[in-house]
């Protein structure tokens, strides 16, 4: 065997999951201060003893990409950037523009290249303008480096696929776990998939279908009924000697992009009409299911009166209180105080940790001293049209800066809340241990996170009662949406769904 010519390829990250009915807007500083690095440092958090996205997660898309070029033995991986900002309101429109400039450059500067390899969420939008941020990132990038160059994509299960994705990269895959465990894996193997392309080991050939489906499917999660049919379909049709990869797009349905959308993307080595027959198959298997519920949503006080009958679980760990309208992770503020008015306005007698995101009241308090007394009015400021303000009277147990800025805990009774400066992530433990709450010993915890803290919380959250407040993360919002198609579940009358598909398969 002939030694294996030499590749250059080139890498990086443009990521934020955008939620249109968050007040706030992304800036180019959030994108500083969540995540944001370039060239060797890039290389080195990507690497074994790298950390890829400190305080996020240690190994995901690019440290895949990487292990895959070091496996093959002949691939100089050549890092761009990786940037990154928190799920929350729309991209302003001048903080995308330095975004792809930023791509664009370390693009030009990179010298000659074979391939490319991106990870990008696909579900950004720009405030103002497109609601198919990655498709624009694409058309820039093709006018920079040519229509031929391949190009390898790998994206959240909730990105909104769109014609310019399908048109505009080689290879499209997404994650498909959900809780998300899976990006390491999904970038290696999406990387494998384009080092095989520009070895000439295979033909990338697509089909793809897009549902009239906004929400369905139950609660989504990959190993649970409904959806664990499907991923486990999908997985076998990859066992198939043609098929190289199988995605299935869920959407973020507060991105109110107007081709919003669950689709399928089947990826062969050169076989079409395989690629649309699957595609095919598994569209209709997820229509199938669209109507299958998501979980029952109670009211803040039903769910309180869950918790307090949940005795066993209060015992052994305690009980998660989930408030599926307000989710930092998918792009809410943290700043509902629904739940906080019916916790103070008649205590529960239970141990109960609340997150709250309320910028005014996080600096003012941080300037008091521990152990002193707390009267005043908190949230309410970012959301206003959303959430009242509510009294609280307590005694300040600690003042701490956190990645979530300034951060307090205040006890009013057994309900002991922590008042972050920016949106608070409830998702792992830590949110309360590094601000001296032991998980432990709390009842009750408000998560602000839908599954995802199943993940981290498993050994003591027992019970999961979700409850709907107040907040981006509604899915109220889904009733006013405009989109291009009618679609399940805003309507319930669509019976099939193949003549919407070939319509948002066109729309540009
Ligand atoms: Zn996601």
């Amino acid at each position: 065997m002939g030694r294996r010519r030499p590749l250059r390829i080139a890498f990086g990250r443009i990521f934020q999951e955008s939620n249109a009915f968050s007040p706030l807007a992304t800036t180019i500083d959030d994108f500083r201060r969540a995540h944001w690095i370039s060239d060797d440092a890039l290389l080195a958090a990507c690497g074994r003893r790298g950390v890829e996205i400190p305080g996020y997660v240690k190994r995901a898309e690019l440290s895949g990409f990487l292990r895959a070029a070091e496996r093959d033995g002949a691939v100089e991986a050549v890092p761009l950037c990786s940037i990154a900002a928190l799920p929350s309101g729309q991209v302003a429109p001048e903080a995308f523009a330095d975004l792809q400039a930023e791509l664009l450059k370390r693009l030009s500067t990179a010298g000659p290249i074979d391939g490319l390899f991106l990870s990008l969420h696909g579900a950004m939008r720009i405030a103002g303008a497109t609601e198919d941020a990655e498709g624009q990132l694409l058309k820039a990038i093709r006018a920079r480096v040519g229509a031929e160059l391949p190009i390898a994509v790998c994206y959240d299960l909730h990105a909104n696929f769109t014609p310019a994705k399908a048109d505009l990269a080689t290879i499209s895959c997404a994650l498909r776990t959900n809780p998300h465990r899976d990006m390491y894996r999904v970038g290696q193997r999406t990387a494998e998939l384009l080092i095989a392309r520009l070895r000439s080991k295979f033909r990338p050939t697509r089909a793809w279908r897009k549902l009239p489906l906004v929400l369905g499917g139950g609660a989504g999660i990959d190993f649970l009924a409904p959806m664990r049919r499907i991923f486990l379909m999908a997985r076998l049709f990859e066992r198939l000697p043609r098929v190289r990869y199988v995605s299935l797009y869920m959407c973020h349905p507060w991105s109110d992009a107007s081709d919003l959308g669950w689709a399928v993307d089947v990826l062969t080595d050169n076989d079409q009409v395989l690629a649309e027959r699957l595609a095919e198959r598994l569209a209709e298997m997820i229509w199938q299911v669209r109507d299958v519920p998501l979980p029952t949503l109670y009211t803040p006080r039903e769910a309180i009166e869950k918790a307090r009958a949940a005795k066993w679980a209060r015992k052994a760990g305690h009980v998660a209180l989930i408030d599926v309208a307000d989710v930092p992770p998918a792009g809410g503020t943290g700043a509902s105080t629904t739940m906080l008015a019916e916790l103070i306005a008649s205590p529960p007698k239970m141990t109960t940790y609340i997150p709250l995101c309320d910028p005014q009241a996080a600096v003012a308090l941080s300037a008091l001293a521990p152990g002193s007394a707390v009267s005043r009015a908190v949230g309410g400021s970012i959301d206003p049209d959303r959430h009242r303000p509510v009294t609280i009277e307590g005694r300040l147990l600690g003042v701490h800066d956190t990645k979530f800025g300034a951060t307090v805990t205040v006890a009013c009774g057994e309900v002991k809340l922590v008042i972050t400066e920016k949106p608070p992530m409830t998702i792992n433990p830590t949110f309360f241990s590094d601000v001296g709450l032991d998980p432990k010993r709390a009842d009750v915890v408000i998560q602000k996170s839908l599954f995802h803290y199943r993940v981290y919380w498993w050994k003591t959250a027992l019970r999961h009662v979700p409850f709907d407040g107040a907040g981006a993360t509604s899915l109220d919002h889904l009733r006013g949406v405009q989109l291009a198609v009618p679609s399940y579940p805003l309507d319930q009358t669509i019976s099939d769904w193949r003549a919407a598909d070939k319509r948002l398969r066109k729309l540009a």
